[in-house]
C-alpha cells in the first residue's frame, strides 16, 4: 500500500498528468465526490446544506506554489471577494484556509505577508482564519509566519502535522502565542529523517500531541481527523481531563466521513467541515487518492461507469 501512496503522490507534482488527467471525464466524475465544484457559488451551496446540518464551515480555494507576484496577488483578492459573498450568505460564520505558496511565499516573504494581512484583516475578529501546513521544507517560514501575524492578529490559527517529529517543540514554542492549532496527520510524502514512516507512530503521535495541547492552557485544539478510533479516544480523554464540548473542535474534509461529522454535531461537539473549491485541483485529488488507496478503486470504477 506505500508502494501505491507514493506512486500517487509522486503522480501529483508530474506535469503530464496535471495537465491532462482533469480533462478526463471519469477522473472529474470522481473528484466530484470531495469537491463540490470549481466556483465559489459551488461552494456556497454545499455550505448551505452543511449548516442545514448544523455543521460550521471553512472555505478554501485549492492552490499552491503560484509562480508570478500578479497570480499570489489575484489569489488574495480572490479570497477577498469570497470573504465579502460568504459573510452575507452564511449564517454560521464560515471560516478561511489557506496555503502560503498559494499566496506567493516561493515568490518571497514580502509579498506574501502583504497579502495574508490584508486577509486577516478582513475577517471578522471572532472568527479564526486558517494558514495550511505544506512538505515540510515550508514548516520553519509558515511558522515564522504565522508567530509575527500572531502578535499582531488574535484570530489567526495554523496547521501542525503529527507526522513530523518536530511537532511536539513546535507546540511549546507556539504555546505562549495562546494559538489556534490544527492538528492533521500530514498529507506530503516526507523522508523518514523528518517524519514518522510507520502510520502507526503517527497516528499515536497525534494522540499523544493532542493530549499535550489539552493540557497546555491557552491553546485552542482543533482535530482534522477522519480516523474514528482516534475522535472516540480523544472524546474519551476530554471527558476524563473535564474538558468542555466547546473547548476543542473537530473538522472534516468536504465528502468524508459524513456520518461521522453529523453524529458529532447531533452530540453537541463543535463539529467543523472544510470545503475545498477551484480549478487546480489535481495535486489536491492525488493526496486525497493517497490518503486512502481503495479511492483508487472508486476512481476506476468511474471509468468503467
Ligand atoms: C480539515 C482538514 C484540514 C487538513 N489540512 C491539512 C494541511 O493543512 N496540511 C496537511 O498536510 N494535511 C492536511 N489535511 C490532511 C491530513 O494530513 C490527512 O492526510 C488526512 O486527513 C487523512 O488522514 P486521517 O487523519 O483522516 O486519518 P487516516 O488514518 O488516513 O484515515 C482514517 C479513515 O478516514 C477515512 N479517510 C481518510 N482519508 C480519506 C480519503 N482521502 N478518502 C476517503 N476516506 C478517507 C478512511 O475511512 C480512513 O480509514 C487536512 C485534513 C483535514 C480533515
Amino acid at each position: 500500500m506505500s508502494v501505491l501512496r507514493d506512486a500517487l503522490l509522486a503522480g501529483s507534482h508530474n506535469q503530464f498528468l496535471r495537465e491532462t488527467a482533469p480533462k478526463l471525464p471519469f477522473v472529474r466524475r470522481s473528484v466530484s465526490r470531495f469537491l463540490p465544484g470549481e466556483e465559489i457559488e459551488d461552494a456556497m451551496r454545499a455550505g448551505v446544506e452543511l449548516e442545514r446540518n448544523n455543521l460550521r464551515v471553512l472555505l478554501t480555494r485549492i492552490g499552491e506554489n503560484v509562480t508570478e507576484a500578479k497570480e499570489a496577488n489575484a489569489v488574495g483578492d480572490h479570497y477577498l471577494q469570497l470573504m465579502s459573498v460568504m459573510h452575507q450568505r452564511l449564517r454560521l460564520r464560515p471560516e478561511v484556509s489557506v496555503k502560503l505558496t498559494q499566496l506567493g511565499l516561493d515568490l518571497g516573504i514580502a509579498l506574501c505577508m502583504e497579502n495574508l494581512c490584508r486577509l486577516i484583516e478582513a475577517m471578522p475578529a471572532d472568527d479564526i482564519f486558517w494558514i495550511d501546513m505544506e512538505s515540510s521544507e515550508y514548516v520553519d517560514v509558515t511558522l515564522e509566519l504565522y508567530q509575527r501575524c500572531k502578535r499582531r492578529y488574535p484570530n489567526v490559527g495554523v496547521c501542525l502535522q503529527s507526522y513530523l517529529y518536530r511537532t511536539e517543540k513546535d507546540i511549546a514554542e507556539l504555546a505562549p502565542l495562546k494559538p489556534a492549532i490544527r492538528l492533521v496527520k500530514g498529507a506530503y510524502k516526507e523522508p523518514a529523517d523528518v517524519a514518522y514512516p510507520k502510520k502507526a507512530d503517527v497516528d499515536e503521535n497525534f494522540f499523544h500531541l493532542t493530549r499535550t495541547m489539552l493540557r497546555t492552557p491557552g491553546i485552542f485544539p482543533v482535530m482534522a481527523t477522519h480516523d474514528t478510533v482516534l475522535i472516540e479516544r480523544i472524546k474519551k480523554l476530554t471527558v476524563e481531563m473535564g474538558i468542555p464540548k466547546d473547548g476543542l473542535s473537530y473538522t472534516f474534509l468536504y465528502g468524508i466521513k459524513k456520518a461521522e461529522q453529523l453524529r458529532l454535531a447531533q452530540e453537541g461537539w463543535d463539529s467543523r467541515v472544510l470545503v475545498s473549491y477551484g480549478k487546480a485541483w489535481f495535486p489536491w485529488f492525488m493526496r486525497r487518492l493517497a490518503e486512502r488507496p481503495a479511492n483508487v478503486w472508486f476512481v476506476m470504477r468511474n471509468l468503467l461507469g
